[in-house]
Formats: C-alpha cells, sequence, structure tokens
C-alpha cells in the first residue's frame, strides 16, 4: 500500500491511520506489523499504547501523520522499531540505542540477574558472619578466598549501550563499573544512559578492545603499587559464528553492529581471548561471568577448565530453557 494513500482524507483518526500502518507493514513482511504501529504511534503522540484504544476517534495533527508515516516507511525497510525511536526497555529502564549499540535483548538480563544474585548471596553471607574466624571458615568450605567487599569493583568488556554497567550500578549502589567498548559513538549512548539513570559518578568509561585499557603501560594498568583487579568481570560478548550471521532475521543482520554479534568462525574467538586473560584481571575469589549462545556451553566450560585459574563453573539458562550465561570462580 502507497504511504500517501492516506493523502485523500482531510481529517485523519488514530483508528484509520493505524489500520493504514498495520497494513502497511504487513505488505512489506514485517511480522509484528500492527504492535509494530501501535509502538511508534505511542512514541509519536507520546502516549501510552492504552490511548490509542481509549482515544481511537482522535484527530491525529498533520506533522504527527507526517512522522508517524517517516517511521513507518522506515520500519517497512527493516529497520528496528528501537532504532526508529532511538530507545529500547532494558531491566524496566529506559535505554537510549543508536546504530552503533546492539539492541539491548531480554537474554541479557538474565546475566545482570545472576550478577546480582552473586553480589546479594556474598553480602548476606559477610552480613551474617559473627566473626572474622568464623567468615575464614566458611570461605574454606565453599572454596572462596575472599567475599565480595565494598566497593564492588566490577569490568564490563563491551558495554555497548551500558545497559549492563548501568542496570547493575543501579541495583547495587556499592558497585563501581569499569566499562570498555572500541567503539567511541557507543561509549557516548552508554555516557549518557548512565546519566539518564543516576550512575554516571560510579561507572568509568574506557575506550579499547577488551583489556587493552588495562594493559601496561596504559594510565589505568597501575593502582596504588598494585596491578589493577576486578571483584567481578561481566560482557555479553559478540558469539555468533560468521557463517551464521547471513542467516539472521534482516532487521538484525543489516541493522545492528556487525562487531557486536560476530564472533569469529566458531563463534568462541573472542569468548576465548576474555577468559584467557581474564586471570590477569581477577581478584583470587572473585569471578567472570559471561552471555553465551546457544549450544556454546560445553565448549566454553571446557576453555575456562583448560586454562586451570577456575573453578565452580556453572551455568544459567534462559526463560527458553537454553544454557544462557556461565559463571566460574578465579581460584
Ligand atoms: N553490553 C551490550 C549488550 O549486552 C553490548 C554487547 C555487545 O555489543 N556485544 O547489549
Amino acid at each position: 500500500m502507497n504511504p500517501r494513500s492516506l493523502d485523500h482524507l482531510t481529517t485523519i483518526i488514530l483508528r484509520d491511520i493505524l489500520n493504514w500502518a498495520a497494513e502497511y507493514l504487513k505488505s512489506h513482511n514485517i511480522p509484528s506489523a500492527r504492535l509494530d504501529s501501535e509502538v511508534l504511534l505511542s512514541f509519536v503522540l507520546n502516549k501510552d499504547r492504552t490511548y490509542l484504544y481509549v482515544n481511537s476517534e482522535t484527530r491525529i495533527q498533520k506533522s504527527e501523520v507526517r512522522r508517524f508515516k517517516e517511521f513507518i516507511e522506515r520500519r517497512g525497510m527493516m529497520e528496528p522499531v528501537s532504532y526508529i525511536t532511538g530507545e529500547k526497555e532494558f531491566w524496566s529502564l529506559k535505554f537510549k540505542v543508536t546504530k552503533d549499540t546492539l539492541i539491548p535483548r531480554p537474554e541479557t538480563e538474565v546475566l545482570v540477574q545472576t550478577v546480582l544474585d552473586i553480589i546479594r548471596s556474598q553480602k548476606s553471607e559477610v552480613r551474617s558472619q559473627k566473626s572474622e574466624a568464623c567468615l575464614e571458615r566458611s570461605l574454606k568450605v565453599k572454596n572462596l578466598q575472599s567475599p565480595i567487599f565494598n566497593p564492588i569493583r566490577i569490568l564490563d568488556i563491551g558495554t555497548g549501550s551500558g545497559n549492563i554497567a548501568v542496570s547493575i550500578a543501579k541495583e547495587s549502589p556499592e558497585s563501581h563499573v569499569f566499562t570498555v567498548d572500541k567503539s567511541d559513538s557507543a561509549l557516548s549512548v552508554a555516557k549518557e544512559n548512565a546519566i539518564i539513570h543516576n550512575v554516571a559518578g560510579r561507572i568509568i568509561f574506557l575506550k579499547g578492545d577488551l583489556y587493552i585499557p588495562f594493559n601496561p603501560p596504559g594510565p589505568l594498568f597501575i593502582k596504588e603499587g598494585k596491578e589493577r583487579l576486578f571483584d567481578i568481570i561481566v560482557s555479553n560478548p559478540p558469539y555468533i559464528p560468521t557463517c551464521d550471521i547471513e542467516g539472521l532475521m534482516p532487521e538484525v543482520r543489516d541493522w545492528e553492529p556487525r562487531w557486536a554479534l560476530d564472533g569469529g568462525k566458531d563463534g568462541l574467538e573472542i569468548i576465548q581471548k576474555i577468559i584467557k586473560d581474564a586471570p590477569l584481571f581477577l581478584e583470587s575469589g572473585g569471578f567472570i561471568a559471561m552471555e553465551i549462545g546457544f549450544g556454546q556451553y560445553e565448549e566454553v566450560s571446557r576453555i575456562i577448565s583448560d586454562i586451570d585459574k577456575f573453578h565452580n563453573i556453572k551455568t544459567i539458562k534462559d526463560l527458553s530453557g537454553i544454557e544462557r550465561v556461565v559463571t566460574a570462580w578465579k581460584r
């Protein structure tokens, strides 16, 4: 349907423009045509979706029609809704996103939840200890060397929109997060998100690939005469095998940053690099938590065991039952 097919109408009401948009998107093979039309119209009107139902007879202004049509045409070219609106909800927070950042996924909330669960369980463990000696004993039994203390030093590798760092910082006021990304534009989006959510004072943004900002002789290598170490390393690395990228949904394949998705030949190239150097930057008793792709757990757990610096390797499933997060503790 031609986007100009509404032009003959002198007054346009919400119901008509929504029907037009849903038809238009359907004819462009957008599976969630109706929902996307509603989301985009509520965005243009700055109202929630219920408003559209309750006020279906309400007239829409010319300038709003123009903007909405432009959005619908972009969606018709498979551009993801989040890039059109410039936002995505993650961990019940609204995140700014651009084409330089991956759009945060619900699976990644499992990673955030996992890290927060561990922080909380360690905190309550420390609180419940009656004496130092008792704490020592309990850590020994669990084969942990040190509990997580205040402040919790976290490194988020490949921060993108900053969704992981900001969500963790927001929920855990004792955490200080160092974020790293090789894209300047992604880092500025992450900074904006930290400011919007009032956690910018506890997040540091560093440009570089993986651990580069912390390598000698970088300014961040040494702190107070000691190598800089973290209690937690967290990452949602690119993990899709290069040969699978072509088969992805067009809106992912053609719109989202390839470097944020492509994990090399077997999908494990970056995961492997992160794991290999993690022991250099992790405190004893600290842990690494990483998102992984479908069917990668066994191989990732083998990579972790092989470097012989970790123990207690675990996996956490997402809502579809896929092993989505792997955690391992530094000896
Ligand atoms: N940390 C961001 C996210 O989880 C970006 C991850 C990435 O670019 N691979 O969405």
